[in-house]
């Protein structure tokens, strides 16, 4: 033993001290956390507080920034770096934010979803009911029977084995050419893709999965402008990164303050995700602020996770993140909507190389590969024709924003997407529970999306413009309170 080992011990014992009484505290906060959880539920108050965050955040880092110039003038010769402690502490921060949501958020108090709804209508189907859905993104058209042939086809070529974690070459050279295609005729210049930027995924929401996971690490932040689909916030939580909303409003026409997104970015935050057409409110970016959002994502090396599932949907330009050559962007693509394949699972994403090299690790281990035949069978239909598709759901768009214009109710004129997000004159989960419970109406509570609490979304996909009609006949007898189903 020297005097460098007795240091060692030492300096071990004063840390095995500090982490006891971290783990310590760690375990009195999430008391903290508990109680204040229930005095919540009792008062009906939200579980998460942003500007409280916000509060929180601003007096750990001022603490952080005073005890590292204590430490600086204590000891001249040592200059601590700043930014990446307050990179470490927010991490550290965040976790302990979302360990207190999760601690607060009891199973049964989990807001009600479009899933939710869609699993509970599905139950009374079984039970014999005759639901009218308008509450899922799920078309109720075939489709073509391109893939139906190709299926066949790829049983009769032996089209049934394992493949690569990115897609099948033939797939991936067929995606090149569809979206270099596609986006010359969105006047949108497309960014150069070869097949080594595609991966293929079974389903648009993997490829979401895989680039959150493979991207970000826990502590880190990511900005969604909300109201938002609910698995971008689920899937934050899921790999322990915090989401920071910013919020949008009917009465600013559900337009992200884009200097908002400016001001709420720190050195924890990495990734912004954007979903245009949007899923709920059928808004569209505008390209210059798209532009805007790209600029100051590249100022910050930030990844930008756009999500452009519903880009078929719209009549408005509406630009990829693809088209800006940036090496931090992601599009989100899929067959569900634009083809009516959800059932079959596949979608996929474009990026930079490495990227795609990250997220396509991801699949290797989980996955090995897409389904072969499926595969296949999206590469037959990116040759058909889905204008049709496109044009099913704008007229049905037409019919709803009609039919809920007569009834009095606010909304913003949605420019694409199959939704249209209403604000009804109660809270919005109960009266997605009365119209399934008694008016056999399946609609999406809004708070599923946010915390929009007297918001309803409307989906066009799984109703035809009778079924429209009858469902939103429903919706204006329950608001006057009429209790007949017509
Ligand atoms: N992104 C958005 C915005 C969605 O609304 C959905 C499905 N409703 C998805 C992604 C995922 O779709 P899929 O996995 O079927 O491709």
């Amino acid at each position: 033993m020297d005097g460098s080992d007795d240091e060692i011990g030492a300096l071990r014992s004063k840390m095995d001290t500090v982490t006891m009484e971290m783990v310590r505290l760690f375990l009195e906060r999430s008391d903290i956390a508990a109680k204040i959880g229930r005095k919540k539920m009792e008062i009906g108050m939200e579980i998460t507080d942003e500007s409280r965050e916000s509060q929180l955040r601003q007096s750990v880092f001022d603490a952080c920034k005073n005890s590292m110039q204590d430490r600086d003038m204590a000891n001249p010769s040592m200059q601590s770096d700043v930014t990446s402690a307050k990179r470490s502490v927010t991490k550290f921060l965040n976790f302990l934010l979302d360990e207190s949501i999760k601690i607060q958020t009891p199973a049964a108090a989990r807001p009600a979803t479009h899933l939710s709804m869609f699993a509970k209508a599905k139950e009374m189907e079984m039970a014999g009911r005759d639901i009218i859905h308008m509450e899922v993104g799920e078309p109720d058209f075939m489709p073509s029977s391109v893939v139906k042939d190709a299926l066949a086809e790829s049983y009769d070529t032996g089209r049934v084995r394992y493949g690569t974690p990115r897609g099948t070459l033939e797939l991936l050279e067929g995606l090149v050419a569809y979206t270099s295609e596609k986006f010359a005729s969105r006047g949108d210049k497309g960014g150069g893709m070869s097949p080594q930027n595609i991966m293929v995924t079974p389903g648009g929401r993997f490829a979401v999965y895989a680039a959150m996971s493979t991207l970000l690490n826990v502590g880190d932040e990511v900005i969604v402008i909300e109201p938002a689909w609910p698995a971008y916030r689920d899937c934050a939580m899921h790999i322990g990164a915090k989401i920071r909303a910013i919020k949008t409003t009917l009465e600013e026409t559900w337009t992200p303050d884009i200097s908002k997104i400016a001001q709420a970015i720190n050195p924890s935050t990495k990734m912004i995700i954007l979903n245009y057409p949007n899923n709920p409110t059928g808004r569209v970016l505008p390209p210059e602020m798209m532009d805007r959002v790209v600029d100051i994502a590249s100022k910050h090396r930030l990844y930008v996770l756009s999500d452009e599932i519903y880009a078929d949907y719209t009549s408005k330009p509406c630009k990829s993140i693809s088209s800006y050559g940036y090496d931090r962007g992601i599009a989100v693509q899929s067959f569900s909507k634009s083809h009516a394949m959800t059932g079959m699972r596949i979608g996929y994403a474009m990026a930079d190389t490495r990227v795609i090299g990250r997220m396509s690790a991801l699949s290797a281990l989980c996955l090995t590969s897409v389904s072969a035949p499926i595969q296949y069978a999206a590469l037959k239909s990116l040759n058909t024709d889905t204008t049709k598709n496109a044009q099913t759901i704008l007229e049905r768009l037409k019919v709803l924003t009609h039919n809920i214009q007569q009834m009095g109710l606010d909304f913003v004129m949605p420019e694409g997407a199959m939704y249209l997000f209403a604000r009804v004159p109660e809270d919005g989960a109960s009266l997605a529970e009365r119209m399934l419970e008694e008016y056999d109406t399946a609609v999406a509570p809004g708070v599923g999306f946010g915390q929009y609490h007297k918001y309803i979304r409307l989906s066009v996909a799984g109703a035809d413009t009778d079924k429209l009609n009858k469902g939103t006949n429903r919706l204006k007898s329950m608001l006057i309170g009429e209790s007949n189903i017509s």
